[in-house]
């Protein structure tokens, strides 16, 4: 991305947003050498959203993948897959919403337990176990007390 003023290649994104149902994306940016400011738009889909693993390797943010995490928690519970759409979403938007269109995997699986905490805690329990790898039942016992010291 070249600064329309100067021409260098190096800025920092300040701000980043999309409107609902827009494909657009637009971006403030800073040039770093002459620290003018200028916008652009970029379309969603030329957009490489990446969400960035805990060993620092990128991937593609995969809606499927996390769509269907969310029905292994949510198999055999009352929850609709509207609710469920609705997540997916949400963490969709956190990704493409993130500076430099990448986000790691970490904040959208917080996210994602957030709002199933909300929306059915059993799970919750079973998403939050496999996503922060419970390793014996001892986990599971002090994440239920946990949410058990909240309304
Ligand atoms: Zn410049």
């Amino acid at each position: 991305m070249l600064c329309p003023y100067c021409g260098h290649l190096k800025n920092k994104v300040i701000d980043s947003r999309t409107t609902k149902g827009e494909e657009v994306i637009r971006r403030r940016r800073d040039c770093l050498l002459c620290k003018r400011r200028f916008t652009t738009y970029e379309r969603v889909e030329e957009l490489p959203v990446m969400v960035v693993k805990k060993d620092q390797h990128r991937e593609r943010f995969d809606r499927k993948k996390v769509l269907q995490g969310l029905m292994r928690a949510c198999e055999k519970r009352p929850v609709s897959m509207a609710a469920i759409e609705a997540m997916v979403s949400a963490a969709e938007s956190e990704v493409m919403g993130s500076p430099e269109g990448e986000c790691p995997t970490s904040r959208i699986g917080e996210l994602l337990m957030q709002e199933l905490k909300r929306v059915d805690r059993v799970a919750y329990v079973r998403f939050a176990s496999v996503y922060r790898d419970f390793q014996d039942e001892h986990q599971f016992v002090k994440e239920i007390h946990s949410l058990q010291l909240e309304p």
